[in-house]
């Protein structure tokens, strides 16, 4: 059994990569323990944001590699540990059968070369299938420069791999993450999407990737803007075939005269989560999301900025809009622009219609006519204020949302 320093150190090390929630895999259990099915790994988040319900561990912390903002990086101060594929197999069984955990996320540092590390993380996975049984959903993180060859065996057995790019650009890599490269990352993530297009054109039997490839880029690490961030994003979905990409507002765990000594501001991130959301199902470009700095604002929401930008595309009207041109309507969702296509087909909609839709009227009034009526405001400047003023109120919500959350977790528990 694995000891609980080993436990310690390899879980704590593995906490700040976010890439691992969701999963959408269809694993069925054949006769075997646990199941990734349908809706794939069930998943919850600590206050903080973490994903809980998976095993989230490293292999190794012992990395070979430097990369500047890594508390595990060769060079760093920090006790060092690795575990055998054995001992990770035994824990995962055990905590399955504890009820403590889902699925699997196993990562590693680069230990001993890529090649060796990436072998394990192989092991490791295809041991839990073969021996174990186990039909659990994984995610195994694909080291960069390791053989193509074994990035292959590791996908025939995980539900989902990813290669995190980490930094927006070649230039960043180079300073903060020398060893590694674009290349590296990318390729891996090319073949792996070739190789699951023909697996499924061909019609093999078992599993290979089902549910897809995952990325995580730092954020406020390196001086990227949110455009060329986002325009990164977007080819990795449309080109890539990538799942999600996710976004870890950088937090300084090390320091370094070359890294930020403060963190990105947490409303960055979930400005990039909100214009990643237009870019998947909205069909907003890159381009067009940020603002003329080459960022996204932070006082309104992408969809909301994007409309304030562009006027002469306002007001429009429900009873005839398009479905792309209701998706960008703010207040309406992907959801509430189908309900209205159905509904109208029958019926001339009003506003009183469009609230029993869930349409957020508050933001949506001003941008929409409901059979040629208008109840919004076009003076631009009491619209923006408006709009920001939603916003704080929305955000002041969420922040008593948490802050309750936190006192129900200190009164359970004890803890501050
Ligand atoms: S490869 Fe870089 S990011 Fe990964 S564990 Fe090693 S130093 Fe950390």
């Amino acid at each position: 059994m694995i000891s609980e320093e080993k436990l310690q150190i390899l879980t704590e090390s593995a906490k700040y990569d976010v890439s691992c929630s969701s999963s959408g895999s269809r694993r069925k259990n054949e006769g075997g323990i646990g199941n990734g099915y349908a809706a794939g790994c069930c998943h919850s988040f600590t206050p903080d944001g973490r994903c809980i319900s998976l095993l989230k561990i490293l292999l190794s912390n012992d990395c070979i590699f430097r990369c500047k903002y890594c508390m595990s990086r060769a060079d760093a101060d920090v006790p060092r540990a690795t575990a055998t594929p054995e001992e990770i197999c035994t824990l995962v069984m055990d905590f399955y059968k504890r009820n403590y955990i889902e699925g699997l996320f196993l990562s590693s540092a680069v230990v001993k070369s890529p090649d060796y590390a990436m072998e394990q993380l192989v092991r490791t996975v295809k041991m839990l299938r073969t021996e174990y049984n186990f039909h659990g959903y994984i995610h195994v993180k694909g080291i960069p420069h390791a053989d193509s060859l074994l990035a292959h065996e590791a996908a025939k057995y995980a539900d989902r791999m990813s290669y995190n790019i980490e930094l927006p650009s070649e230039t960043s890599l180079k300073l903060l993450a020398p060893q590694k490269s674009k290349e590296s990352l990318l390729l891996p993530m090319k073949q792996l999407q070739r190789e699951t297009l023909a697996f499924r054109a061909e019609k093999r039997k078992g599993y290979f990737l089902p549910a897809g490839q995952t990325t995580q880029m730092i954020i406020g690490a390196s001086p990227e803007p949110d455009g060329q961030i986002l325009r990164l994003t977007q080819s990795l979905y449309r080109a890539n075939g990538l799942k999600r990409v996710y976004y870890s507002s950088y937090v300084p765990v090390v320091q370094d005269s070359l890294l930020p000594a403060v963190g990105a501001k947490p409303m960055r991130e979930h400005r990039l989560y909100e214009a990643d959301w237009l870019l998947r199902f909205y069909g907003f470009s890159a381009e067009e999301i940020v603002e003329d700095d080459g960022n996204l604002s932070l006082e309104l929401d992408p969809k909301c900025a994007w409309a304030l930008r562009n006027p002469q595309f306002f007001p429009v009207e429900v009873n005839r809009a398009p479905l792309e041109v209701l998706l960008r309507v703010p207040g309406i969702g992907a959801r509430s622009a189908q309900k209205i296509l159905s509904a109208r087909r029958y019926a001339k909609l009003g506003f009183s219609d469009l609230k029993k839709m869930r349409v957020v009227l508050k933001r949506a009034r001003h941008f929409i006519t409901a059979g040629g009526k208008f109840f919004g405001t076009e003076n631009q400047a009491v619209l923006r204020g408006l709009l920001t003023a939603g916003e704080a109120q929305a955000g002041a919500v969420q922040l008593d949302f948490f802050r309750e959350l936190q006192a129900a977790r200190t009164a359970l528990t004890g803890e501050l």
